[in-house]
C-alpha cells in the first residue's frame, strides 16, 4: 500500500548535504544577473545611460541601443554558459511562462553562429492562444507579445538567458499581471513627487518599496505522492487532528530541522546567485510550515523576485525529497500559509515617506503620506478585499488565525492619539476661506522601537512601513501591489489639488495641508481598528461601521467591476473596462474549476479509496463478531459483542452519509456545469456545491478513527506534519 511504503521510505533519508562554496555571500551575491556590475562592465557608456534612464524615468530605449544591450547581453550569457534565451513573464495563470530559443543560427557550410538582436531583446510573440485572456482574444488575432521591461535585471536560470517582460495582446491589451503594475507604479511616482514637493524641492523620483515574507510548508515528497488531494488540489480534502500539532506552539522559531536546514542553505545560495536578498529564515507556528524573507526592494524587482523564489524553492525542495506547498491551507486545523506585502515608498533623496522624522517639516510629510493612506484604503477598502481573493485564501481570512476578510488598518496607540489631536484642532466651519492655527501633532520618536504590535490586522502601520498581512501565499504580490498602489497615486492627486486650491485661495501652505488632512482624517475613520480583528464582535462592529465582510471569492470579486472601481482604472490608464471584465471572467472561471476539481477529488477519494476500506474492516468485524457467537454462551456474547455491533453500526452509518452526500455534491455540481456565465458558475459552486466539503469530510474524519490504521490508505495528519 502506498501510505505504508511511503512512510517506510522515510525513516531511510538523511540529510542531503549541498555543495555551497565556503566564504562570502557578497563574493556570488547576483552573480546570475545581469545586474549594474556586469552592465558596466558589458556596455557601451552610452548604452549603460539609456538603460539607467530607462529604469530611473521610463525612457524609451531606441532600436540602435537595443541591438547593442542585446549584443552586450548575448556575450555576457554564452560567456557564463548560456545556450538558450527566454522572454519570461507573468500570464494571468498567477504563475510564470517562458518559451526558450536557442541563440543558434545555421549559416552556409553547416555551421552554426551565436545570434541575438535588438528585436529579440525588445519583443517576442509567443502565441498567445493557450494562456487566460478572458475572452478578449478572437482566434482571429490569437497573437500576443512580449516586451522587454529593463527595469527587472535579466538572469540566468539552467543555462538560459531569461528577459523579464510584459505580455499584451496584439491589440494592445494586458494578458500579465507586470503590465497594470508597472503603470501604477508610474503613476503613484508622479503623483507622490508632487506631493513631495511640498516639502522638499529635490525629489524627482518616488519609488514603491515591498519587502515580501512568504510563508510555505514542507512535506516529504513519498508522503505528498501518497495523498492524490495534495498532488491534485495543493491541499488535504481528509484528514482527522493530530493527536498534537501547534497546541504546544513549539514550532515557532525553533530548531530548524538538519533535513530542512540543508535545503535552505541552498535555496538560499540559489537565490543569492540570482540577486535575490533572502535574509530571514524561520520555524512557522505550524508543524512543517516555515517563512523566507528578503531584504525589500523596488517593487517591481521584488514581485520578479518572489515568482522566482516560489519557483526556486519548489525545485529544490524536489532534490532534498521535499515538496512546496505554496497552497494557503493545505491542512485544516492547523494554521495556513500567508505572504505578508511591506509596503511603503522611498524617494530618491533616500527618504522613507512612511518614516516618522525628527522636525516637523518631515512629520507633517509623514502625516501626509499616512493619512493619504489610510484615506485611500477607506475609499477602496472592497477592491483591496478583492485583490487578495481567491479559493485558497478563502480558508484563511476570518477562520481566527489569519486576518479576518473585512478589511481594516492599525496604526498603534501613539499613533491613533497623534490622529485625535489632530482631528480636535479648530473645528472648520468653511475650510476654503478660514486660516486657522493648525499645529502639526508631535510624533513620539519612539515610535520604530514600539512593540505595540497587532498581529491580527490585515493592514498593520509597524514604524516605518504598512504591511499587508491578508495576501495569500500562492498568489503572486503584484496582485496587491497594482490596487495599493493605485488607490494611493488617485488619493494623493486629489489631496493635492485641494491643498492647491486652498493655497489658491490665499491658506497658508502648511496650514491648508493640514485642513485637507484633519478631514481625510475625520472621513476615514472607520477604517481604523486597534482591537482584535479575529474576534466575533469585530464582525459585528464593523457590521456597524458599514464595512464589508466578503467571506467568499466570488462575492469579493463581483466588487472588482464596481462603477468607482471601473473608473478608477480608467481614469489613470491601468486597464480599460474591456480589460477588467476580462479578469474578472477568468477570476471567477479559476474559482469554479478548483472547486470543481476539488469536488471530484473528494468525491473520488471517498467513494474509491475509503468506502472500500470501510467496508473491508467493517467486514472483519462481522467475522469476529460471528466467532464470538460460536465461542461464548449468549449472555456472555451479548455484553461482550456491544461494542464491536456499534462498530458496525457506525461504520454503516458513515458510509451511507458518505455516499449520500456525494451523490448531492454530483447532482449539484451537474447543475453548476450547464451555467454559461462564469460569475453566477462560480457564485453557484460556492454556495451549492462547497457546502459539501465539510459534510462529507466530517464522515471520513470520523471513519478513520474507527479503522484498523494498518488499512488506512491515506497518510494521517501526524505522518504529514511532522518531518522526519
Ligand atoms: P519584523 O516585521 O519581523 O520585525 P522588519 O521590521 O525588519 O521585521 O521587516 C519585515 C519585512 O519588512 C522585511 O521583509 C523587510 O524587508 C520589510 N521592510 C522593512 N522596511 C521596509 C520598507 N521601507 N519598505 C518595504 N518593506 C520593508
Ligand atoms: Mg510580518
Amino acid at each position: 500500500m502506498l501510505r505504508i511504503k511511503a512512510l517506510e521510505s522515510i525513516t531511510e533519508r538523511e540529510p542531503k548535504k549541498t555543495n555551497i562554496p565556503k566564504g562570502k555571500i557578497s563574493d556570488y551575491f547576483g552573480q546570475l544577473t545581469f545586474n549594474d556590475a556586469a552592465m558596466r562592465e558589458y556596455l557601451t557608456r552610452e548604452a549603460y545611460e539609456k538603460v539607467m534612464n530607462a529604469i530611473s524615468f521610463g525612457e524609451k530605449i531606441e532600436r540602435r541601443i537595443a541591438d547593442q544591450v542585446a549584443a552586450s547581453l548575448k556575450a555576457w550569457a554564452i560567456g557564463m554558459g548560456a545556450t538558450h534565451y527566454t522572454h519570461w513573464f507573468h500570464p494571468l495563470t498567477g504563475s510564470t511562462a517562458e518559451k526558450h530559443d536557442a541563440f543558434i543560427n545555421p549559416v552556409t557550410g553547416g555551421k552554426a553562429i551565436e545570434n541575438f538582436r535588438g528585436t529579440e531583446l525588445i519583443q517576442q510573440e509567443p502565441d498567445a492562444s493557450s494562456f487566460p485572456s478572458g475572452g478578449i482574444r478572437n482566434t482571429f488575432e490569437a497573437r500576443g507579445y512580449t516586451a522587454w521591461d529593463p527595469t527587472s535585471p535579466a538572469f540566468l536560470l539552467d543555462n538560459t538567458l531569461c528577459i523579464p517582460t510584459i505580455f499584451v495582446s496584439y491589440t494592445g491589451e494586458a494578458l500579465d499581471f507586470k503590465t497594470p503594475m508597472l503603470k501604477a507604479l508610474n503613476i503613484v511616482d508622479s503623483a507622490a513627487v508632487d506631493v513631495c514637493k511640498y516639502f522638499d524641492k529635490d525629489v524627482n523620483k518616488v519609488v514603491a518599496t515591498l519587502g515580501w515574507e512568504q510563508e510555505y510548508f514542507l512535506i516529504d515528497t513519498a508522503l505528498f505522492n501518497a495523498r492524490p488531494d495534495l498532488v491534485l488540489t495543493g491541499r488535504t480534502v481528509f484528514g482527522h487532528a493530530s493527536a498534537k500539532d501547534q497546541q504546544l506552539s513549539d514550532h515557532y522559531f525553533g530548531t530548524i530541522p538538519a533535513r530542512v536546514m540543508e535545503f535552505m542553505k541552498e535555496f538560499e545560495y540559489e537565490a543569492h546567485k540570482l540577486g535575490i536578498p533572502v535574509k530571514t529564515r524561520h520555524n512557522e507556528v505550524a508543524p512543517n510550515q516555515f517563512e523566507c524573507a528578503p531584504v525589500f526592494e523596488e517593487a517591481n524587482l521584488a514581485v520578479d523576485h518572489n515568482q522566482l523564489l516560489m519557483h526556486l524553492i519548489k525545485r529544490i525542495a524536489n532534490r532534498h525529497n521535499f515538496t512546496v506547498l505554496l497552497h494557503e491551507k493545505p491542512y485544516a486545523g492547523v494554521n495556513g500559509s500567508g505572504k505578508h506585502n511591506n509596503w511603503s515608498l522611498m524617494t530618491n533623496t533616500g527618504i522613507n515617506l512612511l518614516s516618522p522624522g525628527k522636525d516637523s517639516k518631515s512629520n507633517l510629510r509623514f502625516l501626509t503620506f499616512l493619512v493619504n493612506i489610510l484615506k485611500a484604503l477607506h475609499s477602496h477598502a472592497d477592491l483591496i478585499r478583492s485583490a487578495i481573493a481567491s479559493a485558497g485564501n478563502d480558508h484563511r481570512l476570518g477562520a481566527h488565525e489569519a486576518p479576518p476578510a473585512i478589511i481594516s488598518a492599525f496604526i498603534g496607540t501613539q499613533l491613533t492619539k497623534v490622529l485625535n489631536e489632530l482631528e480636535k484642532q479648530g473645528k472648520i466651519k468653511n475650510d476654503s476661506t478660514l486660516e486657522l492655527n493648525l499645529n502639526i501633532p508631535k510624533i513620539p520618536e519612539i515610535l520604530l522601537d514600539n512593540t505595540d504590535r497587532n498581529r491580527t490586522s490585515p493592514f498593520a502601520f509597524t514604524g516605518n512601513k504598512f504591511e499587508f498581512r491578508a495576501v495569500g501565499s500562492s498568489a503572486t504580490c503584484s496582485k496587491a501591489m497594482t490596487p495599493l498602489n493605485l488607490i494611493l497615486a488617485d488619493q494623493l492627486i486629489q489631496f493635492k489639488n485641494e491643498v492647491d486650491g486652498l493655497i489658491t485661495k490665499g491658506v497658508k501652505k502648511k496650514n491648508a495641508i493640514l485642513q485637507v488632512l484633519r478631514r481625510y482624517v475625520l472621513e476615514s475613520k472607520n477604517i481604523r481598528f486597534e482591537g482584535n480583528s479575529y474576534g466575533e464582535e469585530w464582525a459585528v462592529e464593523a457590521g456597524k461601521r458599514g464595512l464589508s465582510n466578503f467571506r467568499s471569492t466570488p462575492d469579493a470579486l463581483i466588487k472588482t467591476l464596481s462603477q468607482d472601481t471601473i473608473d478608477l482604472y480608467e481614469k489613470h490608464s491601468i486597464l480599460t473596462k474591456r480589460e477588467m471584465v476580462a479578469r474578472h471572467e477568468i477570476k471567477m472561471e479559476k474559482y469554479a474549476k478548483q472547486i470543481q476539481i476539488e469536488a471530484r477529488v473528494l468525491g473520488d477519494l471517498a467513494t474509491n479509496h475509503i468506502i472500500p476500506v470501510a467496508i473491508q474492516y467493517q467486514n472483519i468485524l462481522i467475522e469476529n463478531v460471528k466467532g464470538l457467537k460460536d465461542v461464548l454462551d449468549h449472555k456472555t456474547f451479548v455484553k461482550l459483542s456491544k461494542s464491536q455491533v456499534q462498530s458496525i453500526k457506525d461504520i454503516s452509518e458513515h458510509i451511507s452519509g458518505i455516499k449520500e452526500n456525494v451523490i448531492m455534491m454530483i447532482d449539484e455540481r451537474k447543475t453548476a456545469n450547464k451555467i454559461d456565465n462564469e460569475q453566477d458558475k462560480a457564485l453557484f459552486y460556492n454556495k451549492k456545491v462547497l457546502p459539501y466539503f465539510e459534510l462529507i469530510r466530517y464522515h471520513v474524519d470520523k471513519l478513520e478513527l474507527l479503522v484498523d490504521d494498518r488499512l488506512w490508505p491515506l497518510p494521517k495528519y501526524r505522518e504529514l506534519l511532522f518531518l522526519k
